[in-house]
Parts: C-alpha cells; structure tokens; sequence
C-alpha cells in the first residue's frame, strides 16, 4: 500500500493517513443541502473529496465513502413553502438535480448518501443520549439545547475559545437576540432538537420533548455514528464547516460516545469567481447548466477545477475554463499518440482507466508521489503533461507506450477526467436535424429584434430537445447538450 498525506485541520500538519484495523478507509464529507441548485463553489468541494476517493481506490485503502443529503433545515422548509410543495418532493426534486450534476461531472457515487429525514429516529436517540448524561436540557421554547460548557474539548478542531464567545455575545450589545438568550443557558449552546414553530408549517416529528424536528448539526453525528460506528478515519467537508458545524458534530458525538470522531479532518477552502467571492449581485454565481450553456464541456469544467489545491484560494475563471478546454485537447491527443504508438485505437483506452496502478510509475513517478503528498492536483496536472511529452519523444516500442498508457490511465482515473467524451467539431454541422436549425434560427433572430422572451422560450425548448445553443461574438453554434 503506497501511503498518503494530507493536512490535518484538527494537529494543523502533514499526517500520514491511517488504515485502521477494519482493512477499510471509512470517511464522512458534509454533503449538500437540498433547496435550489448547488453551485460551482459546492461542486468544487465535491470534486476534491471525489479524487480523494479515487486516490485511496488507488492507493489501496480499500475506502468506504459516506456523503449525507440535508432534506430538513430553515431554508429547505422555507421554500418548500414558498415553492408550493411538501418538503419531501421539493427536496427530491433538488436531490435528483445535484445527484444528475455530480454524474455531469464524473464523480463516483459515495457508498451511503443517507438523509437526514430517514433519520429522525437516530437522532433521536442521540439527543437522549446526551440529555441522559447531562450535556443537554430543555430549553425555555421546548427545544433540546447543547450545554456547550459541559464538554471541555469544545473549540479543539477550529482552535476556538468558548469563552470568547459568551463575552464578545454579552459585551457588543444587539449583536445577540436577546428573547433568544433567555431560552438557553448560554449563548454559545446549540439547539439539538428545534420544537414545532408556526413557520415550519407542517414539518414535524413526534420526540420525548414534543412535536419538532433535528437541528442542523445533529444529523451528520447521528449518520456518520450509524454507518461508519462510533470513530472514523476522515472526515471533510468546506472550510466553512469547521466552525461551528464540524466543532459541534465534536461535542455531540464525543460527548455521546466517549471516542474520538474522527482520526483525521480535511477542509477544502473556498474558490472566487473572475477574482471576487462568488455573489447572485456580482453576476459570478455559476451553476453546472450555466457553464454548459456558455459552451463548455464537463470534462473542460472539472479539469479547471483541479487547476487549484485545495488548501489554496483557487480563482475560477472563464480564462482557466477556455485554458481547460485546450489542455483537454492536449491529453486527448497525447493518449491519442501513444495509443497509436501500442498499435491500439482510441476504443481501447477505456481499458486503461481503471482503479490499479502499475508496478512501476516510470516517467509518471512524479505525479504519483504529487497526488499522495496532500492531493495536490495541480502539481500532477503538470506532472502529467511532463511525463506525456517525455513519453512522447521516448515511445518507439509498442510496450514502451503501453507502459505509458497504464501509468496514464491511472492517473485520470484518480482525477476523473473523461477523455474524448467532447462531441467532434465535424458531428456538429452534419447531425444537427433541420428542424433544430430552423428554431436556433428563429431564436437568432428573435434575439437580434429584442425579443428575449421568445428567444428564451425557443432556447428552452431546443434545450429540452437536447441542443444548445451557444452565442458568438459573429453570431451562434449549436451543439448537441453535454
Ligand atoms: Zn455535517
């Protein structure tokens, strides 16, 4: 087994990574909350626990990957409302979309994707758990409340004090709702179950403490418990979790179990768009359907998404993504070469991508060693386009090439590109049905005579057929939808 290491968030430095006794890797990531499209910033979190994945698939840590869905929380149940929808199909609907994006973008599915609502029993427990041993009370609203003073490691993952908190709460003055205060000992305890209010509508479960439902924090302590037991290897989720989301997860879990949670704490920092934090305002805030239909493939998004590490503030721009597009080209007609140099076609390399590394790394050995130092994908990104041109100059031998397609094949495994998956340029002209022509034509034309709502419509529909219609400087393509 070849070994990893990453950064620790909760040690703050490199660690080799453990394999317990189980012979498995078992890792928890924070998943989405269900209310509306996940965006650009989710996915590339998303894609960076995705290639950790694959990278232990490689390495042979055997991993076992549990991803939770957030279908109960305030912004779920307030536009479930506002959508007109019982908050079971309103989080359905949401869930499909993000699980239909992670396939766009080529990542795995993780083992478990449990929801916090197939839960509530779980949870339940856990908040008697807690209550049981004096680390959480009624509060004066009827909700279950966490005392956080109670659990003495409080602030250990985020390095944050407690105390700090209570004072900074009690001395900036407004800061604080104060009706809120009089319901909780402290204001630095959190709410482990929420009693019923007007606004949750008709969410509710039945509890010991009455009709309510989980807090927030709550969910990630009673699944991750559930599927991967009372202490686990890793677990991840963005930057911003690590307070006071993943430091609560601590208090609850630890404080219920008496074990460490998790052996290891990965966060992933947060990208900017074209420079700035990404903002409905600023006109940067990218869903998957937007990037498509600005013309760019999948394979082109999720290679600009590795271009940055995770520990850095990475800038997403349209420039990496056109950067992208030709660095895709670059390795499709690398592998292209050498596939020709093995006297093999490009319906072979499918063969080639694949969870298994090579005895030998050869010229690739430098991107091997890159994605193990704290998976850092840029730097085997740039060792792979070395050891291609390197390969490309060396490859006489049909084995020689060979060798370099298995050590190839496996590192776009790890970072879950799919080559040669973008339609050609030729296909575009010959197979676009008449019909399809015609109403791009018309769209054109509604678009140049101020139309926008037709030219919307007639976008939407040609969409719903299956086409895209991307705007040039000089006029328009249509391509067939990724
Ligand atoms: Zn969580």
């Amino acid at each position: 087994m070849d070994e990893i290491r990453m950064y620790d968030t909760m040690s703050r430095e490199l660690r080799s990574l453990p394999l317990g006794d189980s012979g498995q890797f078992r890792f928890y990531v924070c998943g989405p909350t269900v209310y509306g499209p996940a965006h650009i910033g989710n996915f590339i979190t998303f894609a960076r626990f995705d290639v950790l994945y694959r990278l232990l698939k490689l390495a042979g840590y055997n991993p076992f990957y549990v991803r939770n869905i957030t279908d109960v929380d305030d912004k779920t149940i307030r536009n479930a409302i506002e959508a007109n929808e019982s908050l079971s199909a309103f989080t359905e609907k949401w869930t499909v979309q993000f699980q239909e994006d992670c396939e766009t973008l080529n990542m795995l599915v993780p083992d478990v994707e449990p929801r916090a609502t197939g839960h509530i029993k779980e949870q339940i427990e856990m908040v008697q758990a807690l209550v049981d041993k004096g680390h959480a009370y009624v509060g004066g609203d009827g909700s279950v409340y966490y005392r956080v003073r109670s659990f003495s490691d409080y602030g250990k993952l985020s390095h944050f004090d407690p105390d700090a908190l209570q004072q900074q709460s009690t001395t900036s003055g407004g800061a604080v709702n104060l009706a809120d205060e009089y319901e909780r000992d402290s204001v630095a305890d959190f709410a482990l179950w929420k009693a019923r209010k007007d606004s949750d509508g008709p969410v509710f479960w039945e509890s010991p403490w009455g009709e309510g439902r989980p807090g927030w924090h709550l969910e990630c302590s009673a699944m991750s418990r559930k599927y991967l037991g009372d202490n686990f290897d890793l677990h991840g989720g963005g930057e911003d979790l690590c307070f006071p989301h993943h430091e609560n997860e601590i208090a609850q879990s630890e404080a219920a179990t008496g074990k460490p949670l998790a052996a290891h704490w990965m966060h992933s920092i947060h990208l900017l768009v074209e420079g700035k934090k990404m903002s409905k305002s600023l006109g940067n805030f990218f869903v998957i359907s937007d990037l498509e239909e600005k013309g760019y493939y999948p394979a082109e998004i999720r290679l600009a998404m590795l271009g940055g590490h995770y520990r850095q503030q990475f800038n997403f721009t349209v420039s990496g993504l056109d950067a992208a597009k030709s660095g895709l080209s670059k390795l499709e007609s690398a592998v292209e070469a050498l596939l020709e140099s093995a006297g093999l076609k490009r319906e072979d390399w499918g063969a080639f991508v694949k969870p298994e590394i090579p005895e030998n790394w050869g010229i690739f050995k430098n991107a091997w060693a890159a994605f193990r130092n704290d998976l850092n994908t840029p730097a085997v990104l740039g060792a792979l386009f070395n050891g291609l041109k390197k390969a490309r100059k060396n490859a006489n031998s049909p084995q020689e090439a060979k060798a370099s397609l298995v050590s190839t094949g496996a590192l776009i495994y790890g970072l879950g590109l799919e080559l040669f998956s973008r339609p050609t340029a030729e296909q575009d002209v010959s197979e676009i049905p008449s019909e399809i022509q015609k109403l791009a034509k018309e769209r054109w034309q509604a678009k140049q005579a101020k139309d926008f709502n037709e030219a919307d419509r007639l976008r939407n529909f040609l969409s719903e057929k299956g086409w895209l219609v991307v705007d040039r400087s000089d006029g328009y393509s249509i391509q067939p939808k990724p």
